[in-house]
């Protein structure tokens, strides 16, 4: 059984954002992850819909962090500080922490199983495959992912996209002028929105929805993630994600915290924050920082937690965000999002990796600023 000091499970943004702390305060870790890549999940659907290269789905962890002990795996049973992977790996950390993020949804619709899914680099890439060779995608679901879908295929042009939801509006999650905004871009490239849409079911080759109508493509199913953490017993869960206290601490646990789409981290009124990259990498390095705090035997701080907004990038140079109390949600100022994902990008592989990072890997095609974008505002609201 290999030894550390600390296992981070899950290296996505959580748990990468966990590693270079841990690394900085050069404690001993051992990533457990299945793919040994940080998957740059908010690219995705630019990659799946061919709107950018395919090299951008992902970054491998050790180009990242060089010599970093890898055991590759999924963790499928977690008992007295020992991970054991599926495999049978086993490996015992005096902390672990969690960051394994989070699966699609699996509602109760008939042929769910024939939709592509949109999670993970591998994903996007079957995905980019098939789509390569379809003349039209039916996507399920109208939320970021959706959206960020239908925008990327109607700018690469490779197959028409038709977006469907049961909700009334797009991005409803976030606000209106968002959602609306996002719909007149996706319209304008000729993408086909169906709304107030319940699919019934799901075929190999389209979809059905209750009132009959056939929609005729190739499916992908976007309709939201869930964590599924309950699995593993580590400690008690809300849908899905494990309890943890103010300084991400697993609910009746000693030595193990969570971070990212794995834990139910609360607002400032005790709702569940949304699943996002931004609570991700400040919950992560929050971990990082408690985690060195418990292995010198000293108490855990408290990590506060910042609501930096909402990106969507539609590709083609255009997209809608809410950042800070600001909104980008018009014609002019939608040239700014696809701009402050390519900064948001960047920001991470930095803090992630370093300038080699950056380097190494430069995601998106957008490399100058729009005019008019002030970078102090940037700065100020992303930190
Ligand atoms: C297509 C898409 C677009 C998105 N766009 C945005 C966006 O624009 N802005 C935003 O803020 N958020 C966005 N999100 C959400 C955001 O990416 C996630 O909230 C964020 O990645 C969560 O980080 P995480 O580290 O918790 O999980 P992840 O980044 O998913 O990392 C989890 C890691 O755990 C690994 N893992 C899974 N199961 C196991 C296991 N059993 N054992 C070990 N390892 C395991 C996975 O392989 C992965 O490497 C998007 C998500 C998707 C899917």
């Amino acid at each position: 059984m290999l030894a550390t000091d600390v296992v981070v499970v899950g290296a996505g943004y959580a748990g990468c954002y966990a590693i270079a702390g841990l690394r900085r305060a050069r404690v001993d870790v051992v990533a457990v992850d299945p793919t040994g890549t940080m998957d740059m999940l908010p690219r995705l659907a630019a990659v799946a819909g061919h709107a950018d290269a395919a090299t951008d789905a992902a970054i491998e962890l050790t180009k990242l962090f060089p010599h970093l002990k890898i055991v590759r795996g999924k963790m499928k049973r977690f008992r007295k500080g020992v991970v054991t992977t599926e495999a049978g790996h086993r490996v015992r950390g005096r902390v672990t922490i969690i960051t394994a993020g989070a699966q699609p949804t699996e509602p109760t619709i008939a042929g769910l199983a024939n939709a592509f899914q949109l999670r993970t680099a591998a994903d996007a890439l079957r995905l980019r495959a098939a789509v390569g060779e379809a003349e039209d995608v039916v996507i399920v679901g109208g939320g970021a992912t959706g959206v960020q879908l239908a925008g990327a295929l109607s700018n690469s042009g490779v197959a028409n996209a038709i977006l469907v939801d049961s909700a009334s509006r797009l991005l409803p999650e976030f606000h209106e002028s968002l959602g609306s905004h996002a719909k007149d871009l996706l319209s304008a490239r000729g993408v086909r929105i169906e709304l107030d849409a319940a699919v019934e079911s799901i075929q190999p080759n389209g979809v059905v929805l209750e009132d009959g109508t056939e929609l005729i493509g190739l499916p992908v199913w976007a309709g939201g993630f869930r964590a599924t953490m309950d699995a593993f017993k580590v400690g008690p869960t809300t849908e899905g994600r494990l309890n943890i206290g103010d300084d991400l601490r697993v609910e009746g646990t000693k030595d193990v915290l969570a971070a990212g789409d794995a834990a139910a981290h609360l607002d400032s009124k005790g709702n569940l924050r949304p699943m996002a990259a931004q609570t991700a990498v400040q919950a992560g390095s929050g971990a990082a920082k408690n985690a060195v705090r418990m292995l010198r035997g000293q108490p855990t701080a408290s990590v506060a937690m910042r609501d930096l907004g909402w990106v969507v990038d539609l590709t083609g140079g255009r997209g809608v965000a809410q950042v800070g109390p600001f909104r980008f949600a018009t014609s002019g100022l939608d040239r700014i999002p696809p701009y402050l994902h390519d900064f948001i990008d960047a920001k991470t592989l930095y803090e992630v990796g370093g300038v080699k990072a950056v380097k190494r890997y430069s995601p998106g095609r957008q490399t100058t600023p729009p005019e008019g974008l002030d970078l102090e505002f940037l700065q100020h609201y992303l930190g």
